[in-house]
């Protein structure tokens, strides 16, 4: 398993919904919280590991989420701008402004369902991951003026993975 560059086509793909909650899931999401620490991340989704399916992983603090299928089911109306970074997009880091607080609904490893109210790192990264499921990534979300200043760097990147730097190779 490894962890995706941008400019890779699965990376803009809106990922299929998982039908089946088993034992190959569950190892591939273990696999996954490993590659995440390896990586000094705060999620990984599972079309960074070139899967398209929905699912991701999380920690905050040491605590982990496995988190399938998930929905947004409310937004708080308040905002909140915080830097991110994406184990895709190394070296890009930027603002983001996303509601502060959601109620999300997925199933656990386990197949059962969760709703919870997210606050803080664990909202900010559920939604940075959400993205990923539909294509999104966090540099569409950028200000105008950000977007201009790492549009470079995007472009490097996106050379380096048309000349076969498709994985990160330093993780
Ligand atoms: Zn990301």
């Amino acid at each position: 398993m490894k962890i995706v560059l941008y400019g890779n086509p699965t990376l803009r793909v809106k990922s299929a919904e998982v039908d089946k909650v088993d034992g190959e899931l569950r190892e591939t999401l273990d696999e996954m919280v490993e590659l995440m620490r390896k990586a000094n991340g705060v999620g990984l989704a599972a079309n960074q590991v070139d899967i398209a399916k929905r699912f991701f992983v999380l920690e905050v603090e040491g605590n982990v989420k496995k988190v399938i299928n998930p929905e947004i089911l409310e937004s708080g109306e308040e905002m909140a701008e915080f830097e991110e970074g994406c184990l895709s997009i190394p070296g890009v880091f930027k603002k983001v402004t996303r509601p502060e607080k959601i109620k999300v609904k997925y199933l656990d490893e386990n197949g059962e369902e969760k709703i919870e109210e997210l606050t803080e790192m664990w909202s900010r990264a559920f939604q940075h991951e959400l993205d990923h499921l539909d294509g999104v990534l966090f540099t569409d979300r950028i200000s105008v003026l950000n977007k201009r200043l790492v549009a470079k760097k995007l472009e490097v990147l996106k050379k380096d993975y048309n000349k076969g730097k498709i994985y990160r190779e330093d993780i």
